[in-house]
């Protein structure tokens, strides 16, 4: 069985260990070793190349003794700034941090439940099918672990689980948006406010109208779009000659969004033209949506666990990304489970000992099940 005090002794070491986005190289060793003395296979991916970080994307393998659906599971290394010299505190049930940092449990409560889940059916002895354990580096800054995982490295898997969900564990996402993000400059031409206005072009008020005429917020139950940065402007008495706008769109509807996206384009475009100003408008897709539905195998399965550990099964749809959108693009069919993290991405940031307990006894009773050849 899971052991509780064992599981919140990692949990409480892995948060001391520092693991920025890109700057996760000393966690990987941690989490090397933790897991060669678990039995397992583990390598690193070349993504450190890719994306200029510390370490790569770590994948582990325990060979499977039983031929049943090969089992993947995954949580990410990185974790948001302020995030360096965590002081975790234990006080009536909850794990926080000193109140300087995030507690750094999105996303290394999911890591620890599945450390602790391995370790506990290792312990036992269960008769495992293949499982896969992949540990992605730089999901807070645009899924870029899993978005450069080495997929050949991982090699078959017939289920994928990712522990990076809010809300109390029991809740399965099985749906989630793709999202694009657009990146508008404006070019205008500076000249003095006071002296010389007639020849310039000024880029804010080009911009500002180009933003007013866009439909953003809800664009329909599915989909939403966003303006949320601008950028421009040198000093009052230079008329503009630059403007950077910064947005995105999502929809759980992959041909919505690309239509949003294109929409968008279009009206900025439209808006600039006449003006004397020019546009450039860089659209980057930055992952696809995922559904799947509640007879898919490894639905059933995240279900079936649910209720063996307990837990009450909600599925649910999500308004972000997550390395579930990758695994599934990649084409390994994969649930986000929920692991109660609290107030993430800030110093507030919290986790209950039950939820932690919880999404650990989850991977457990997975695996558990699949030793048992009932997980379908
Ligand atoms: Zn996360």
């Amino acid at each position: 069985m899971v052991d509780r005090n064992r599981l919140i002794e990692s949990f409480m070491e892995m948060v001391q260990i520092d693991s920025l986005s890109r700057r996760e190289g000393r966690f990987a060793e941690y989490l090397r070793s933790v897991l060669n003395d678990l039995g397992m296979e583990v390598t690193e991916d070349g993504t450190a190349a890719i994306i200029n970080g510390q370490t790569g994307n770590i994948v582990a393998h325990l060979p499977g003794e039983l031929d049943a659906p090969v089992l993947l599971f995954c949580a990410h290394m990185d974790t948001v700034e302020p995030g360096l010299r965590v002081k975790p505190k234990v006080r009536d049930g909850v794990i926080s941090s000193a109140g300087d940092t995030v507690l750094g449990g999105d996303d290394k409560a999911g890591i620890a439940a599945i450390v602790e889940a391995v370790r506990a059916a290792r312990t036992e002895g269960l008769r495992l099918p293949a499982v896969k354990l992949v540990f992605t580096v730089a999901e807070e800054v645009g899924l870029l672990g899993s978005k450069n995982l080495d997929y050949h490295l991982v090699g078959r898997a017939d289920m994928g689980f990712v522990l990076d969900g809010d809300g109390a564990p029991g809740k399965i996402i099985v749906r989630a948006p793709s999202q694009d993000r657009l990146v508008a400059t404006v070019h205008g031409r500076a000249a003095h406010a006071g002296v010389n206005p007639e020849q310039g072009i000024n880029a804010i008020q080009v911009a500002a109208k180009a933003v007013a005429g866009l439909p953003l917020g809800r664009i329909d139950e599915e989909t939403t779009a966003n303006i949320g940065v601008i950028r421009g402007g040198q000093a009052i008495n230079i008329v503009p000659d630059k403007v950077v706008l910064e947005g995105e769109t999502r929809s759980l509807d992959d041909r919505k969004r690309a239509a949003l996206t294109a929409r968008l384009t279009r009206l900025m475009e439209e808006s600039v033209h006449g003006t004397g100003a020019e546009i450039t408008i860089e659209v980057e897709h930055l992952y696809s949506s995922f559904r799947l539905d509640e007879s898919h195998p490894v639905v059933r399965a995240a279900v079936k666990a649910a209720e063996a550990a307990g837990l009450q099964p909600v599925l649910e749809q999500s308004g972000g990304g997550s390395d579930a959108n990758m695994l599934n693009a990649a084409g390994i069919p994969t649930v986000n489970l929920a692991i109660g993290m609290e107030k993430v991405h800030t110093t507030e940031e919290y986790l209950r000992i039950k939820d932690l307990m919880d999404s650990c006894r989850l991977v457990y009773s997975i695996l558990k099940l699949a030793s048992e050849g009932d997980l379908g």
